[in-house]
C-alpha cells in the first residue's frame, strides 16, 4: 500500500468453556434441539433474577491476566439496552466504565519481527440467542441466550491483515492453553468485528475508521482487511473522504458492504445493572488465579531455545498449538538425549502428513513413544536416518511399534566392518572400467559406488562405514 499506512483494531469476543450459563443454571451444549436450555431468567420471564456464575468470572480473571491485563478489584454490570427478537431482555448484561481488565497486551511475530499489540480492555457479557430465517418465517432458539462471553479490545496497534490474522491465532492458542475456551471460529466461539483506517505514511494521526462486523473465519478476517485496505486507499487518492460506518463482508464476492451509517448507530444507554451487586475482587483472588496459570506459548518458546537448543523458528511452531507442544515434550521425557531432532522429526515430517491426511495431533497413529523410539534408533545407529523414513511410514500406516517394523522387515543397519568390506570388494570386482577411471582422479565417481552398496544392501549399510571402507580400497 505505497503510500498509505493501515490502523487496524479488533474487538472480539470469546465464548467461555462453562458447563453452564452466565446468569443461571442452563447447560450451554452447541447443536441440540432449539429452545431446550432454557429458564425463567435467560428467557427473561418477570420477577427472575440473574446470578453470576463463577466459573465464569474465574475464566475471564485467568484470560486477563494471560494477556498481560490489570485485574480490577472493583468491576460493575451495566445493562446496554436494544431491541431485537433473540434478545429477550430488550437489554444485554455486559460491561460499560467499570471493565474487568485493562491495559494488556499480546506479542506478535510479524516477519521475524515481534510486535506488541495493546489490549485496551477485557469485559464480561452474556450472548444473545439466535435469529434463523428460514422460507420466508423467522425463528428464535434461545439456547444461546446467556452463554458467557469475554469482549477483548485491542488498541488500534496492527498495522497489517497479516499482522490482524497472527493476532487473532495467538489469542486463541492463549484461551486454548489456559483451557477457557476452544476458541473455535467454526462453532462461533470466537467471533471477529474489525475496525480499519488509512493514514499516509508517516502521518500520526489516525484517518476515519470503518467497522466491519462479524467476520467468521480467519482467511476471512484476513481478505476483508486486504478488500478494505484497497477500497479506502482508492476513495483517499482521489481526494475522497471515508465515511464513518458499519460494513458487512461477502464471502462470496469477498468483498464489504455497508450496514449502518454513523446516523443509525444504536444509544445503548448503558447504565449500572441494579440486580448485580458490584464485583469485589479480593487480591488474593486475583493472585491464586495468577498462580494457576500453566507455562504459556512465549514463555515456551523462549524454555524451549534455552533447554533444547532449538531455532526460535523450531520453538515457534512446536507451541502455536497446544497439543503440538504437549506432543513434543511428552516425546523428550521418553528420550531426552535429542530434543532437536525429535523436534525435527515433528516439524519435517510429521505435522505434514497430519495436514496431508487431515488427522488431528491428538489422533495421529505415530504417537510421541513412536519418535522417540525412532531418534533412539537413528541415534543407536541401529537404523540410518533414511530407512527410518521408511520406518516412520510404516508407523504412520500401520501405528505398530518402530521397532517391530525393524525387526520384521529385517531393516536393521549394518554396521559389521567385515560385511560392508566383503560387498565393497564384490561391487569394485565387477566395476573395473569405473574404478580405473576413479584412480585416474575422476573422484565424482565415489557417489556411483555409494550408490551400489546402498542398492546392494537396500539401503541398510551404515553411509559413514561405507565411506571409510571405500576410502581404504580404491586408494
Ligand atoms: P467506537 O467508539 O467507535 O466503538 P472505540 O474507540 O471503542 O470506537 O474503538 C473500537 C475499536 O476500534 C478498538 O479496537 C480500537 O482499537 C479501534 N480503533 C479506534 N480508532 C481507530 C482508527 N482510527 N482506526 C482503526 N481502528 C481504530
Ligand atoms: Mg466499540
Ligand atoms: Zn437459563
Amino acid at each position: 500500500m505505497g503510500e498509505f499506512e493501515p490502523v487496524i483494531g479488533l474487538e472480539v469476543h470469546v465464548q467461555m468453556a462453562t458447563q453452564t450459563k452466565c446468569f443461571c443454571s442452563c447447560k450451554i451444549e452447541y447443536g441440540v434441539e432449539p429452545n431446550t436450555n432454557v429458564c425463567p431468567v435467560c428467557l427473561a420471564l418477570p420477577g427472575s433474577l440473574p446470578v453470576l456464575n463463577k466459573k465464569a468470572l474465574e475464566y475471564a480473571i485467568k484470560a486477563s491476566l494471560a494477556l498481560n491485563c490489570k485485574v480490577h478489584q472493583l468491576s460493575v454490570f451495566a445493562r446496554k439496552n436494544y431491541f431485537y427478537p433473540d434478545l429477550p431482555k430488550g437489554y444485554q448484561i455486559s460491561q460499560y466504565d467499570k471493565p474487568l481488565a485493562t491495559d494488556g497486551y499480546i506479542d506478535i511475530k510479524v516477519d521475524g519481527k515481534v510486535e506488541r499489540i495493546r489490549i485496551h480492555r477485557l469485559h464480561m457479557e452474556e450472548d444473545a440467542g439466535k435469529t434463523i430465517h428460514e422460507g420466508g418465517y423467522s425463528y428464535v432458539d434461545l439456547n444461546r441466550a446467556g452463554t458467557p462471553l469475554m469482549e477483548i479490545v485491542s488498541e488500534p496497534d496492527i498495522r497489517s491483515a497479516v499482522g490482524a490474522k497472527l493476532y487473532l491465532e495467538k489469542l486463541r492458542n492463549i484461551m486454548r492453553y489456559i483451557g477457557v475456551s476452544d476458541a473455535d471460529m467454526e462453532k462461533g466461539q470466537l467471533r471477529c468485528d474489525v475496525n480499519i483506517s488509512l493514514r499516509p505514511k508517516g502521518e500520526e494521526k489516525f484517518g476515519t475508521k470503518v467497522e466491519i462486523k462479524n467476520i467468521n473465519s480467519f482467511r476471512f478476517v484476513q481478505k476483508a482487511i486486504e478488500y478494505e485496505i484497497e477500497r479506502q486507499a482508492r476513495i483517499l487518492k482521489k481526494g475522497g473522504e471515508i465515511i464513518q460506518e458499519t460494513r458487512l463482508f461477502d464471502e462470496k464476492t469477498g468483498k464489504t458492504f455497508t450496514m449502518r451509517t454513523k446516523e443509525e448507530a444504536h444509544d445503548y444507554r448503558y447504565f449500572p445493572d441494579p440486580d448485580l451487586i458490584p464485583m469485589r475482587i479480593t487480591a488474593d483472588y486475583i493472585q491464586k488465579i495468577k498462580n494457576s496459570l500453566p507455562e504459556l506459548p512465549d514463555e515456551k518458546e523462549k524454555r524451549y531455545v534455552e533447554q533444547f537448543k532449538l531455532t526460535e523458528y523450531d520453538a515457534e511452531v512446536l507451541v502455536a498449538d497446544k497439543e503440538r507442544a504437549d506432543y513434543f515434550e511428552k516425546a523428550v521425557s521418553i528420550y531426552p538425549e535429542n530434543p532437536k531432532s525429535i523436534a525435527n522429526w515433528i516439524i519435517n515430517e510429521l505435522l505434514g502428513k497430519l495436514n496431508e491426511e487431515g488427522i488431528d495431533i491428538t489422533e495421529s497413529p505415530v504417537k510421541p513413544e513412536h519418535i522417540a523410539q525412532i531418534v533412539q534408533l537413528i541415534d543407536s545407529g541401529a537404523i540410518s536416518s533414511k530407512i527410518a523414513k521408511q520406518v516412520f511410514d510404516q508407523v504412520f500406516k500401520t501405528g505398530k511399534e518402530p521397532k517391530q517394523i525393524v525387526e520384521e522387515e529385517g531393516l536393521k543397519q549394518v554396521s559389521d566392518e567385515g560385511e560392508i568390506r566383503r560387498i565393497v570388494e564384490e561391487i569394485l570386482s565387477n566395476h573395473p572400467e569405473e574404478v580405473k577411471r576413479y584412480r585416474e582422479g575422476n573422484t565424482k565417481l565415489m557417489g556411483f559406488f555409494v550408490g551400489q552398496v546402498m542398492k546392494a544392501t537396500r539401503g541398510k549399510a551404515n553411509p559413514k562405514l561405507v565411506n571409510k571402507v571405500l576410502s581404504e580400497l580404491l586408494g
